[in-house]
């Protein structure tokens, strides 16, 4: 049996603790939940978080990275969003505060989750891309993730650059497409985030934190819609759900 602790880093305004727990008790885990590894308003952190930030999502953030490199311009200028983070990096820092505050939780027993508002990506082949969880120590679930990294139907993505290349307010592109993915704060997410806390939970047993049954809910979710179907619903398979000891 593991025991699994939960941290919470500002995460979705949305997110219902107590019923995460009330679930995650259903399989026999033992769960705790605890407050933020690290105070917000540390300035250490929020001063490292600034040196973390992608600044031109086509460029790596180097493995020795330092404020000079960062705060140069970019020749090479791809998308960028605001306050988007390189998720190992960001893992590492909350590793160290994690084995200065628990340092006997080291152990195998112990899965450390910390949900977190933070967008954070890593970096691909040619590029960064967003990610809803890491896994690691401790595994990183962004509820922003949730809402970023999973792609929406494709019909939104022509019309976006419709509405872009018109001059219209995407807002109301939001708005006709609104129910075919999942919205900052929307209140699917403590359930989709149940989900996704069990495919961390099936990495720690298996090594592999995805089903490739499309009916469960431990499939890799690339697309909106999938979330909203699969991990929404909790639905499981019979491989996964012996592999959780239900
Ligand atoms: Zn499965």
């Amino acid at each position: 049996m593991i025991n699994i602790y939960i941290y919470q880093d500002e995460p979705s305004k949305s997110v219902d603790i107590d019923r995460i727990s009330q679930f995650l008790n259903t399989f026999k885990f033992e769960t705790e939940i605890r407050d933020n590894l690290i105070d917000p308003a540390d300035k250490d952190f929020s001063d490292y978080l600034g040196s973390i930030k992608i600044k031109d999502i086509e460029v790596p953030l180097d493995k020795r990275h330092n404020a000079e490199t960062l705060i140069m311009p970019s020749q090479n200028s791809g998308e960028v969003r605001e306050n988007f983070y390189d998720g190992f990096w960001l893992q590492r820092k909350l590793a160290s505060y994690l084995y200065l505050n628990y340092p006997d939780e080291k152990t195998d027993d112990c899965l450390h989750i910390v949900l977190t508002g933070k967008l954070f990506g890593t970096f691909g082949t040619r590029r960064y891309h967003a990610r809803v969880l890491l896994a690691g120590e401790p595994c990183l679930l962004s509820t922003s993730g949730i809402v970023e990294a999973p792609a929406r139907p494709r019909e939104y993505y022509f019309a976006k650059a419709k509405f872009l290349a018109e001059g219209m307010d995407l807002s109301e592109l939001d708005d006709v497409f609104k129910g075919s993915f999942v919205e900052y704060d929307s209140p699917l997410i403590t359930d989709i985030l149940c989900s996704y806390i069990l495919q961390l939970v099936r990495y720690r047993y298996t090594g592999e934190p995805f089903c490739s049954s499309d009916k469960c809910c431990m499939y890799n979710s690339h697309w909106q819609k999938d979330v909203l179907d699969l991990q929404y619903k909790k639905d499981m398979c019979v491989e996964c759900s012996k592999i959780l000891k239900i």
